[in-house]
């Protein structure tokens, strides 16, 4: 049965059976294609959805960061060799393998990687995002008009275990200030950066006041999780492996092996 993300948290705050096969739609990173994508296919099938949005790039004609780094290695392949030379960092052959090595540095480190790459460049801004772009503040407020919620997924997409605590936090709740401001309805949700967090970051999301949180676990919710920690399944690239996945079977079969 469709529902909210939202609705299903609070089933969960007060204990409360959600119908069967209840099931929600989330989508991290705010990418304008789910606008033109995924909302009218949802909405043809009755599901509204929650988009989780760093706040700071709304507007901004900004990218996430990966995507920053895969526009400029994109149009100058050179920029990766200098950035392990000239930077101390692990040699690596695609932007792929950039982003994965900038997740596991100091956060400092990361932006100022970036900047280096913007630096060495040379070039004026980036190319066409094309479906790396993220929405606008208008394309988040025609979500809200179709019933879906927008939750807070930081301000700059950081990892927050690569953050000082002071950074951490103002992340936190600085982005849930920003998305109130942007479409008028305080965010209840939040979301974690590639799903990973610590208990301290658990403990700023709910002092932030975020009703609810969801990770990346890759397991159904059910109600004996935490709030701030809900966990969630992948798409899947089958109709059946999506089927075993949802109806929880997999999850069981995993449990019974101790997989
Ligand atoms: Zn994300």
């Amino acid at each position: 049965m469709p529902t909210t993300i939202d609705e299903i948290a609070q089933h969960v705050a007060h204990g409360v059976p959600l119908p069967r096969f209840s099931a929600s739609i989330t989508f991290d990173d705010a990418y304008a294609n789910v606008v033109t994508n995924a909302l009218p296919l949802l909405e043809s099938s009755g599901f509204r959805g929650t988009l989780v949005a760093p706040a700071g790039l709304i507007g901004a004609n900004g990218l996430l960061w990966n995507d920053q780094i895969h526009a400029l290695v994109d149009e100058r392949p050179d920029l990766l060799d200098r950035a392990s030379s000239e930077l101390g960092l692990d040699a690596v052959d695609s932007a792929h393998q950039s982003v994965y090595a900038l997740k596991n540095v100091p956060d400092e480190l990361r932006r100022c990687t970036i900047q280096k790459l913007e630096d060495w460049s040379g070039l004026s801004g980036y190319p066409d995002s094309g479906s790396s772009r993220v929405c606008t503040e208008d394309e988040l407020k025609k979500l809200i008009d179709h019933g879906w919620s927008i939750g807070s997924h930081t301000l700059t997409h950081p990892m927050l275990a690569r953050l000082p605590d002071a950074e951490a936090r103002r992340e936190i709740t600085e982005s849930r200030e920003r998305i109130t401001e942007l479409v008028g309805e305080r965010p209840a949700g939040f979301a974690y950066p590639d799903g990973a967090f610590s208990e301290k970051h658990v403990q700023m999301v709910r002092k932030a006041g975020y009703d609810f949180a969801v990770t990346t676990a890759g397991r159904l919710t059910d109600s004996s999780q935490p709030r701030h920690s809900l966990s969630r399944v992948y798409p899947q690239p089958t109709r059946s492996r999506f089927i075993c996945t949802v109806t929880g079977f997999e999850q069981r079969l995993r449990g019974m092996l101790r997989l």
